[in-house]
């Protein structure tokens, strides 16, 4: 044999040892990659378990008794959040209402997550007449106890009289409706039921927050403050419960040189000005009321132009349909008058 074929056998075995040692990583290799993914697949499994919705979505219904006019849809006021899903409002399911009727009824508002957990609520709805004789929209100034703040004059009302017709209409189940709604009214878009009633309070001064907004909050009433955001505006809490802040101006409730106040002598530019500034510190006041209720047709166009939707006068009567929008009417409460006189002029 010579020395270059024992070589060569040498060789030989050497590379199929090498091929089998080759050949057993391999397999090792492919082992430990699928008892990997395994795992990996595993774990995967549990985490889905561990994040998976087995929490009810949070549903808030905003009215103890709903109202709503006979032939109209009925639209629950109501938010729901869930835990995974987030605001899931849009989701909420409302069973059939047969709103033709007059009559006092249970529907059931419900909302599901994803993950198919479901939260049910019962909401009462009065379906009531009509209303067909305007909307009152009433007008307060300030308030008076005899202890912090005295009567001036008849714009300042007892609290206790205020007090008493809160309780009134709140007992009599008056519905209070958004100035969104007002405006659908005004156009005609929507029909309000009967004994709705809308709350003003002029100035915004300190008597209206330190005796009126407790009342409200007592008796669940809603009420708009007019605010005139250079003398109150640093009472602004959007935080606080029942207050609707809207613009009594920023600046014009200052007589001009002939006796009306500013918004019928500045100019076009100075009131697009002060109702910018005004609606920016109410964060976003489009309600508006005419200091003194004098106004032209330069303070309309500025109120237009400014993304307000309705303005108010100080003229006695009730916002009818198709209602001037710029030119609305109140009914005054002054002091002094009957609960019976009240009565008669919210009914
Ligand atoms: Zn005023």
């Amino acid at each position: 044999m010579s020395g270059s074929s024992r070589r060569k056998r040498v060789r030989t075995r050497n590379s199929r040892v090498l091929l089998f040692l080759l050949a057993i990583l391999v397999i090792v290799l492919v082992i430990v990659l699928i008892n990997n993914n395994k795992n990996k697949g595993e774990d995967e499994e549990n985490k889905v378990e561990e994040i998976s919705d087995k929490t009810a979505p949070e549903l808030v219904l905003k009215e103890e008794k709903a109202i709503v006019a006979i032939g109209e849809d009925y639209k629950a006021k109501a938010t729901a959040k869930d835990d995974i899903d987030g605001d899931i409002t849009d989701k909420i399911k409302v069973s059939t209402l047969d709103t033709s009727k007059e009559g006092e009824f249970d529907v059931v508002i419900s909302v599901e997550d994803k993950a198919g957990n479901k939260t049910e609520k019962t909401q009462k709805v009065i379906v009531r007449e009509q209303l067909d004789n305007g909307l009152p929209v009433l007008m307060y100034h300030f308030f008076y106890d005899n202890s912090k703040y005295f009567k001036e004059d008849n714009n300042w009302l007892d609290i206790n009289d205020f007090d008493e017709q809160l309780k009134y209409m709140t007992e009599n189940n008056f519905y209070f409706p958004t100035w969104d709604e007002v405006s659908d009214y005004i156009d005609g878009k929507i029909k309000l039921p009967s004994k709705s009633v809308v709350l003003t309070v002029d100035d915004g001064d300190a008597s209206f927050f330190d005796l009126a907004v407790p009342v409200m909050q007592k008796y669940k009433v809603p009420a708009t403050s007019f605010v005139i955001t250079s003398w109150y505006g640093w009472r602004y809490n959007p935080e606080l419960e029942y207050v609707v802040w809207e613009s009594h101006s920023h600046d014009m409730h200052e007589s001009g040189a002939n006796g009306k106040g500013r918004m019928v002598n500045w100019t076009y530019d100075q009131i697009v000005k002060d109702l910018k500034t005004s609606s920016e510190t109410l964060g976003g006041a489009n309600v508006f009321c005419y200091p003194f209720g004098h106004y032209n047709n330069n303070a309309i166009k500025a109120l237009e132009d400014s993304n307000y939707i309705l303005a108010f006068t100080v003229e006695g009567g009730r916002v009818n349909k198709n209602a001037d929008k710029f030119k609305l009417p109140r009914v005054r409460v002054s002091d002094g008058n009957s609960m019976s006189y009240f009565k008669k002029s919210i009914d």
